[in-house]
């Protein structure tokens, strides 16, 4: 087994991602995969994304099985369940990449624009709501409306990057392996008309 390194963590999730959009995809045998896997894994790269049916992360990023932890919720929100996994992923088992993974035409993000109150949905609603006000700050011109793919996108891209800022200022672990250049956390947005994933702050190689 050879460990990646974050920078070579990204380029394997970009290649992926550019396989997955050509169609070119990795020729993979899933029944030599499990037997590859089946005394253990070391994945290099640990995924926040949302539940959405659309973006599984080991299909966009044409990954193997044992490569890639994925924790997935409506609209990609931290709670301490999904922080205690994302360390264990990155500090306990050596994944060199944290990506937060968000998409175009979320439905919890759409929700949260709506201000729709239902049932438990309210309160991850309302974790957006960070989100929602910097994108209202950030674009004072774009009409802030659910039913505005534009602003919509906006709150999505906004929540990804307050997301990583809440990570690394709720986990001091994820924190220190970031300055000591062990892990890299990125950001990243799938756009579900075209299945490109576009990365953002990756630190210059
Ligand atoms: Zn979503």
């Amino acid at each position: 087994m050879t460990l990646l390194t974050p920078q070579e963590a990204i380029r394997s999730l970009q290649a992926g991602n550019e396989r997955f959009v050509s169609g070119r995809l990795e020729a993979r045998d899933l029944g030599t995969e499990i037997r590859n896997t089946a005394s253990g894994a070391h994945p290099f790269a640990a995924v926040l994304g949302c539940i959405d049916s659309r973006v599984p992360p080991e299909l966009i990023f044409d990954q193997s099985l044992g490569a890639l932890y994925c924790a997935r919720v409506a609209g990609s929100i931290l709670d301490d369940a999904v922080l205690a996994s994302l360390e264990f992923a990155c500090c306990v088992s050596g994944a060199a990449l944290l990506v937060v993974l968000g998409h175009t035409d979320c439905g919890a993000v759409k929700g949260a624009c709506a201000g729709l109150r239902q049932g438990t949905l309210t309160k991850a609603f309302e974790q957006l709501a960070p989100a929602l006000a910097a994108a209202k700050s950030s674009c004072p011109n774009e009409p802030a409306s659910s039913t505005n793919p534009a602003f919509v996108n906006l709150v999505a891209q906004e929540h990804v990057a307050l997301t990583l800022a809440e990570i690394k200022q709720r986990c001091p672990a994820l924190a220190a392996a970031e300055e000591q250049g062990t892990l890299d956390l990125v950001g990243a947005f799938y756009d579900v008309q075209t299945g490109v994933v576009m990365f953002s702050d990756i630190a210059p190689s």
